[in-house]
């Protein structure tokens, strides 16, 4: 699954060359070019980093910085702060308002991306690496091989998104409207008892080895995948 980064900037050619060089790199982008727009996709779909213009129209970028940490949802939202302010003291109000990183523009388009693949690895390691490992169950997302306990594991194409979404959090429930979105995708119709039917398929191949069964489910709640 492709990493989702929200573009909040209001100069359009700053956000289209940002949504190109972020989709070179392999991201997946939405571009939002007011305050408004931007707390509206963040109301949609929790992107895994946001690059944030400072002087955004209608809510400024501290003002979305401020209410994003102020949310359980996006409280750990990664936030790299784009802005055309030097002054030192803007700089600390920026870190303080609770940005994980601060580019001042003009920005070199190389530094910028270097930047967003730091932050990523950083706040979220498990989203960058090509091995993800979760008890004894180990992810390989080049080849898409899957074992447990050093024993392959046969998965269909959904069975594997849905094993891979689980193990970039491990520990978190998700509602099945969460997962319907994160892994089929906000656009796309499918019914909730969708997420069941796969869920337990995932279950069945996870436990083929004879192991026990490594995803919960949470009455009314959802499921997570144990990390132990
Ligand atoms: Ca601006």
């Amino acid at each position: 699954m492709k990493p989702f980064i929200v573009i909040a900037e209001d100069e359009k050619s700053v956000a289209e060359l940002l949504r190109y060089n972020l989709e070179s790199e392999g991201y997946e982008t939405a571009i939002a070019g007011d305050g408004d727009e931007a707390m509206l996709l963040l109301d949609e779909r929790i992107p895994d980093l946001m690059l944030l213009d400072w002087m955004l129209p209608k809510i400024s970028g501290i003002e979305i910085c401020r209410r994003v940490r102020t949310r359980h949802e996006t409280a750990n939202l990664p936030i790299i702060m784009l802005t055309a302010r030097t002054e030192e003291a803007d700089r600390i109000r920026g870190l303080e308002t609770g940005a994980d990183d601060y580019v001042t523009k003009p920005f070199s388009t190389n530094e910028l991306m270097a930047r967003v693949k730091a932050v990523l690895r950083r706040i979220r390691p498990a989203l960058m690496d090509d091995q993800i490992r979760v008890g004894d169950i180990q992810i390989d997302r080049t080849t898409h091989r899957v074992t447990r306990a050093g024993q392959d594991i046969h998965l269909g194409p959904t069975e594997f998104r849905l094993l891979e979404y689980f193990a970039q959090h491990p520990g978190r429930v998700f509602s099945r409207e969460r997962l319907l979105d994160g892994v089929w995708g906000a656009d796309v119709y499918v019914e909730a008892r969708t997420v069941d039917v796969h869920i337990g398929r995932l279950r069945k191949a996870l436990m083929s080895t004879g192991g026990t069964n490594p995803i919960r489910t949470v009455r009314s709640a959802g499921y997570s995948l144990r990390t132990d």
